[in-house]
């Protein structure tokens, strides 16, 4: 950079996040509101709090990848189908930092990437935008009263291997430094200055952090709110605000 030569402000004058990721799915209908649990992050579960967000869809949408990175595919009985994506958080919210994202993809009716199971020296990678699979009802999610869903959650890691290592084991929520670092980066970057935050919850349970925010402080790309079918639409403005954008539509 030198101090002479065009200027390197947008257009609108105002320099706004880099919103460098795309969406996990290519629909958008809030969260699972059904008489076997709620999904929003930390809703209550037998013994411990949901540690990731149920975003309500229907079996058969087709799920996404945000950002090009490693993955693990597999069946659990809990899980169902899985897929599991890890990626460096980009600049705009680590800053210099080496963190790692593990996203977990559950209850997919079907995996759209060949199956590795959980051994890291299987991995595969995934490119930015690549379809994993469609969501479904698999594992514990097959009940008729439980709406189908995405089980979304995120675990932030130091290193690759950290993340692919990272089993998604709901109550298993110990924190470490690179989810407290990436907490206080991300509240600089992003929640202070658009006066984003969670109104039911907090930020994270040990190193899972709110999926919705994290994923809305990286992407601009989030399909438009639309109501469901099957239940009462469960918006992102009900436990969510922010002081600069609309919730509900995401980071402009
Ligand atoms: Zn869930």
């Amino acid at each position: 950079m030198t101090s002479e030569g065009t200027t390197s402000e947008g257009t609108t004058g105002e320099p706004g996040l880099e919103l460098p990721w795309g969406w996990i799915a290519a629909l958008d209908q809030g969260i699972r509101d059904d008489s076997y649990g709620l999904g929003h992050f930390q809703a209550p579960r037998q013994g411990y709090k949901h540690s990731g967000i149920d975003f309500l869809m229907p079996v058969g949408t087709t799920l996404l990848s945000p950002c090009a990175g490693s993955y693990l595919a597999g069946y659990d009985g809990g899980y169902g189908n899985w897929v599991q994506v890890i990626c460096k958080v980009p600049p705009s919210i680590a800053g210099d930092q080496a963190i790692f994202a593990s996203m977990l993809y559950a209850h997919l009716n079907a995996t759209a990437v060949p199956i590795t199971g959980i051994d890291p020296n299987k991995a595969g990678k995934v490119s930015q935008g690549q379809t994993l699979g469609t969501a479904g009802k698999s594992g514990n999610a097959g009940a008729a009263g439980i709406h189908a869903h995405l089980h979304f959650e995120v675990a932030l890691h130091s290193s690759e291997l950290a993340g692919l290592q990272e089993a998604h084991i709901s109550g298993a929520d110990g924190d470490n430094a690179a989810a407290m670092a990436l907490r206080a980066s991300i509240k600089a970057a992003c929640l202070e200055p658009t006066g984003f935050a969670p109104t039911k919850a907090t930020l994270n349970i040990g190193r899972r952090i709110d999926p919705f925010i994290f994923l809305t402080c990286l992407s601009a790309e989030k399909p438009p709110l639309t109501t469901p079918q099957i239940q009462a639409l469960h918006s992102w403005s009900a436990d969510y605000t922010a002081e600069t954008f609309d919730v509900d539509v995401g980071l402009p």
